[in-house]
């Protein structure tokens, strides 16, 4: 069977404990069914993956013994994927696939046309923890608070390149340019983009306007379409 992944706050040393949260022990001995001497897998999101041994399980806590390093810490490109908040599914998914696809960072940010106004913040972190626990990753991309676009744009560091997801450009055909480096990927809620947006996002000289192909994508659609291209251009597949 394959082995539990669980990732943890506290840096991972070999030889060292490492307490469980109520959470991890329910998960670990409640639902997994693992007891003392059974093995995890451990990472904390910075040194790696560790293999571990249950020490002591409780219903309410546990401790886990830190064995060797199982593997290093493989950090994604640097690639941010920004996206404005649908329904609550939609935006679980996309954190989720965000996380599993190499997003070094998930930024929710606020458009003219977005309906949702707030985002769980700690909720979809989550999110991208578990993803990260369920597809090998050593890496848990940081999700950031809710960010109106305009401002966010407004700092926008000068290095950072920004593909920009134009549904106007709907089957134009416009491929993805550029080098590797610092990137951002911007997807627009289900409105899309408003006039002003658009205007100035195509004013930036880090943005590159791209298609999504010929048709009209869904935004959590539009989100994975979008990882798959530039990681498969710039990134790391
Ligand atoms: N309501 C809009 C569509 C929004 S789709 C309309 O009918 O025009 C949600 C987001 O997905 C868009 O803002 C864009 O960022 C992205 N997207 C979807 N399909 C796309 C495509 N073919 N090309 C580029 N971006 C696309």
């Amino acid at each position: 069977m394959a082995k539990v992944r669980l990732y943890v706050e506290q840096s991972l040393r070999q030889g060292e404990g490492v307490s469980l949260t109520r959470e991890q022990a329910h998960y670990l001995f409640g639902v997994m069914r693992l007891g003392v001497g059974d093995e995890v897998l451990l990472f904390d999101g910075r040194s790696g993956e560790f293999r571990a041994e249950v020490g002591e399980a409780g219903k309410r806590g546990g401790t886990l013994l830190c064995a060797e390093q199982t593997r290093p810490l493989q950090t994604p490109p640097d690639l941010w994927l920004m996206f404005a908040p649908i329904k609550k599914a939609r935006t679980d998914f996309i954190v989720e696939k965000a996380a599993e696809m190499g997003a070094a960072r998930i930024c929710p940010v606020q458009t003219e046309f977005t309906n949702s106004e707030r985002i769980r913040r700690d909720r979809l972190q989550a999110h991208a923890v578990e993803a990260a626990e369920q597809c090998g990753g050593t890496f848990v991309p940081e999700v950031a608070e809710l960010a109106r676009l305009d401002r966010v744009l407004a700092d926008w560091p000068e290095e950072r390149r920004l593909m920009f997801c134009d549904e106007t450009l709907v089957g134009a055909g416009e491929a993805l340019a550029g080098a590797p480096g610092p990137w951002a990927i911007l997807i627009g809620p289900e409105g899309g983009f408003s006039e002003s947006e658009r205007v100035r996002l195509r004013a930036m000289p880090q943005a590159v306007a791209v298609s999504l192909g010929p048709r009209i994508l869904r935004a959590d659609t539009a989100a994975v379409a979008a990882m798959t291209l530039w990681q498969s251009h710039l990134g790391d597949w």
